[in-house]
């Protein structure tokens, strides 16, 4: 069997694997392409425009396989998405170790990357993808919950009610956009090119309704505004010809982003492309394509420029837009800022960030109990019972049922004992896959994003995410991952990600709290050396040695 088929992770309690290390790789490989999951798991495609799970259906297979008679004191490697090797290691090593779209600096651009792509040699892991922790689009929420919620809270009192965001871009990622506006109170404006992601989003309940034209979601919009009543709009259309139109006719915008797939300019419809011919005309005319995204990408981005101008509250959204607008020769691309250093860099000096777990047993009750014992771990914090809450009302699992949170330094290790615990001691059915998304306080280097306009302007330093990688080696991790590119493109950043397997061992449980104290803490040290007083603090708080700072 090597071609395309439908693919789940098995639920409950029986094993396939030689353990629940090896068997938790194997689901969440698997869960990973569950349709429920993927955008287009036929090609193997897991969300953000190319990001695979695996480079080929026989790597997929060679990989299950491999997975299944793994033993506990071996390692498999993975290369691009396909398995190169088991060697011995030792039970606390990593089962797998994963090194995605990685290329020499001079040779690290789409181009090569296309040309190496073709020959069947690497594969774009995105950030999840690749290293088999996407969880759906909930992934995401949390994150662009607490954005939006940050973007209230600097220019409309606290609260979206009464406010009209526009943004595009209803993908994997970008289909959490509406939903987040909506959660904190405010009305959503939402296009996107594809009429199936539009509907993929009702479906979910991420988006309340579809408008029928232009006129019609403004309508809609203004109406839900006046009422300071939430609601999300989808709208049919390419972002790059309708937000310039929006702005020639005064359109009420009060915050404005985008989340196409614009780091990967074969992903971005250019204007004037029929939907339906863009995969056909992407694949047969690259160069030509590229140069008409870019140029679309640059009046795209012109537009939001002139909603900032006319006193919007303008950020780019973590896709590169504004690096393409700038290659097409826009001199204001970056006018406007990225969001984490607008809103979000404070939480990475905490070591906060995207935190998340999946239930392997396939139970939402595991969840549900899990859910309800970190209220009980931290009775104090008030927005992460908002949250939970929220996400317990309104987030639909997709495919193995899994919660995200955003928690910091001090606090992930706490959760991810008590988590170790509820499985040993018999409260959950089955072990929990406890990782994160690349997108966090210490594991990144990326000048258009997670490093952009770092205090001491070490933006471009790529040593960070390697450490990060090696340190949760050291520590235990169940599976690393040093991937390339991600959510901005080739060329543009270096991040690496860990998963630790919650199996209610003792073994287990040692592996975790140095993990989840390891990991986030990078994040810690990452921000006390760029300058950051809030890091600084928190170091001295909870003991995290800074040998520079121990003179
Ligand atoms: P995706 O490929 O699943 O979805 C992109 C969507 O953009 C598609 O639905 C597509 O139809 C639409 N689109 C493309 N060109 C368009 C155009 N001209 N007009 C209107 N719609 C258009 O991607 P995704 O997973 O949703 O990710 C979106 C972007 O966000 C990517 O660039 C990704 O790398 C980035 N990203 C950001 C974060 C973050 O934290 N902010 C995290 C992950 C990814």
């Amino acid at each position: 069997m090597s071609g395309p088929r439908p693919v789940r992770a098995p639920r409950g309690t029986e094993l396939s694997a030689l353990g629940w290390q090896q068997e938790a790789a194997l689901r969440m490989l698997q869960n990973n392409l569950d349709p429920e999951v993927a955008e287009h798991p036929d090609k193997l495609v897991v969300y953000g425009g190319t990001g695979k799970a695996a480079r080929d259906w026989r790597s997929f297979d060679a990989m299950v396989r491999t997975l299944r008679t793994l033993r506990q004191d071996e390692t498999m490697l993975v290369q691009s998405g396909r398995p190169v090797g088991v060697m011995q290691t030792h039970e606390w090593a990593p089962r797998v170790l994963i090194a995605n779209s990685n290329l020499v600096g001079d040779w690290a651009n789409w181009e090569e990357f296309r040309r190496l792509e073709a020959l069947g040699l690497t594969m774009y892991g995105q950030m999840t993808a690749g290293s088999w922790i996407y969880i759906g689009t909930q992934g995401i929420l949390q994150g662009t919950y607490e954005t939006f919620a940050a973007v209230a809270a600097k220019r409309f009192g606290g609260t979206l009610a009464g406010t009209i965001t526009l943004t595009a871009g209803l993908g994997g990622m970008g289909g959490a956009q509406p939903l987040a506006v909506t959660m904190n109170d405010g009305v959503a404006l939402c296009v996107d090119c594809d009429p199936r992601a539009i509907e993929r989003r009702i479906e979910h309940r991420f988006l309340d309704v579809r408008a029928d034209s232009l006129e019609h979601a403004l309508q809609l919009a203004v109406e839900a505004r006046d009422a300071r009543r939430p609601l999300s709009i989808g709208l049919l259309g390419n972002a790059a010809e309708l937000l310039p139109r929006m702005l020639a006719e005064g359109a009420p915008v009060d915050i404005v982003t985008d989340q196409t797939s614009a780091h990967d300019p074969l992903a971005y419809l250019p204007v004037g492309v029929d939907f339906d011919d863009m995969a056909s005309y992407a694949a047969e005319k690259p160069a030509d394509f590229t140069r008409r995204a870019r140029e679309s990408m640059a009046a795209h981005v012109e537009a939001m420029v002139g909603f900032m101008d006319a006193g919007a509250e303008v950020f780019d959204y973590g896709n590169s837009i504004r690096g393409e607008a700038q290659l097409a020769g826009y001199a204001r691309a970056f006018d406007f800022p990225g969001f984490v250093p607008a809103y979000i860099r404070p939480l990475f000096c905490e070591g906060k960030g995207p935190f998340r777990w999946a239930a392997l047993s396939g139970e939402a009750s595991d969840i549900h109990k899990t859910d309800k014992a970190l209220l009980d771990l931290f009775p104090e914090n008030e927005s992460l019972h908002r949250w939970i809450r929220m996400a317990g009302e309104r987030v639909r699992f997709q495919g193995l049922p899994a919660r995200i949170c955003w928690l910091g330094q001090g606090e992930r290790d706490k959760a991810g004992d008590m988590f170790n615990d509820m499985v040993g001691n018999g409260t959950l059915a089955a072990p929990l896959a406890i990782g994160r998304d690349h997108l966090d306080c210490g594991s990144v280097a990326s000048p258009y994003r997670e490093t952009e306009a770092m205090l001491d302007g070490s933006d471009a330093i790529a040593d960070w995410p390697l450490l990060n990688a090696m340190v949760n080696v050291a520590s235990g991790a169940s599976w690393v991952s040093i991937h390339h590119g991600g959510g901005v493109g080739m060329g543009r950043s270096l991040h690496a990600g860990q998963v630790s397997v919650a199996d209610g061992t003792k073994l287990a449980g040692e592996k975790i709290r140095r993990v989840l104290t390891n990991d986030p803490g990078m994040g810690v040290i990452r921000h006390v050396d760029a300058g950051y007083d809030i890091a600084e603090s928190v170091a001295e708080e909870r003991g995290v040695r800074i040998p520079m700072r121990e003179e």
